[in-house]
């Protein structure tokens, strides 16, 4: 009664029922588990302290990456994020949320991936910043991550999350449909609102390539989450301002999966194309198996 892999099954649902889609990914996982209400809210706050504690640890100036291509990122941005930053206070205090969780996530630490661990930095970035700078309570933070939930499954349900199967629009794109989703619900939008913002976020990153250098989740990886989150909060005013996507969610979602089955194999997880094929990526490569030989 509550299920939906659809945006237009979901929008359906909101009208029939007169709820939001917080609601109805509630309802949808009492159904689809068995459990009750308490149980999943209760994972839920769970699952959000795990992200407000990944980016707290995150934003400590000595994290380090296991590949040691990143760290300390988080903690820069933060610190600039007091000065006169040129993207304003909420976007950039978002994004440096966002690396710093993709940097506990490459140094090993607790994350949650959301929708995956290297596009796991996004959607609490956003959420975190925007309810820390609105004074939005702890509850309506949930409701927001339910929101950006319902959105990846309706991605995992008709195309992808994985960026070995798509591409890294499958991941940070994901993401950022999500987090844009969420943060519409958290500044007063309506679910029209949520899926149209997530709409624009994931077709602006439509055709992003999965290319991490070494194979190591830390480049370009880290970086694409804080600008999957300043990409996420535009398409969130734009849809809040109003603005449509001409082409519906579920149909970007469609697209998704077709371009990342075109895609090159050397373009999804292989380290062999886009940013790993650089020079600068390929003489990191040859240090890394250097010093395994020294060892
Ligand atoms: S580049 Fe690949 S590994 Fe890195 S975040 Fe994107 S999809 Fe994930």
């Amino acid at each position: 009664m509550y299920q939906f892999a659809t945006a237009q099954e979901l929008l359906a649902i909101c009208t029939r029922e007169a709820i939001g889609i917080d609601e109805i990914t509630v309802r949808a996982e009492m159904e689809a588990s068995g459990r009750e209400r308490d149980y999943i809210w209760s994972k839920m706050e769970e699952q959000y302290k795990v992200m407000l504690e990944s980016i707290k640890k995150g934003l400590a100036s000595d994290i380090r990456s296991l590949g040691g291509l990143i760290g300390g990122n988080a903690y820069k941005l933060q610190q600039h994020t007091q000065k006169n930053c040129v993207s304003g206070q909420t976007v950039t205090k978002a994004a440096s949320y966002a690396l710093a969780v993709t940097e506990v996530n490459a140094s090993m630490g607790k994350i949650i991936a959301a929708p995956t661990g290297g596009a796991s930095g996004t959607l609490p970035g956003v959420i975190a910043a925007f309810a820390e700078d609105r004074n939005i309570p702890f509850e309506m933070a949930i409701k927001a991550l339910l929101v950006g939930g319902a959105i990846g499954k309706i991605i995992a349900s008709q195309a992808t999350l994985s960026g070995a199967e798509g591409g890294c629009q499958a991941e940070c794109g994901s993401a950022a449909a999500m987090a844009a989703a969420a943060v519409v619900y958290l500044a007063g939008g309506t679910a029209e609102m949520s899926v149209n913002a997530a709409a624009m976020a994931l077709k602006g990153l439509l055709g992003l390539v999965c290319d991490p250098v070494a194979g190591l989740v830390e480049v370009p990886c880290s970086k694409r989450n804080a600008i999957g989150a300043a990409h996420a909060m535009i398409c969130a005013d734009m849809a809040l301002a109003g603005i449509t996507s001409f082409i519906p969610f579920d149909e970007v979602v469609e697209a998704m999966s077709r371009v990342g089955r075109m895609m090159s194999p050397d373009l999804r997880e292989t380290a062999r194309g886009g940013c790993a094929a650089t020079a600068t990526a390929q003489s990191y490569v040859l240090k890394l198996n250097n010093l395994k030989t020294d060892q």
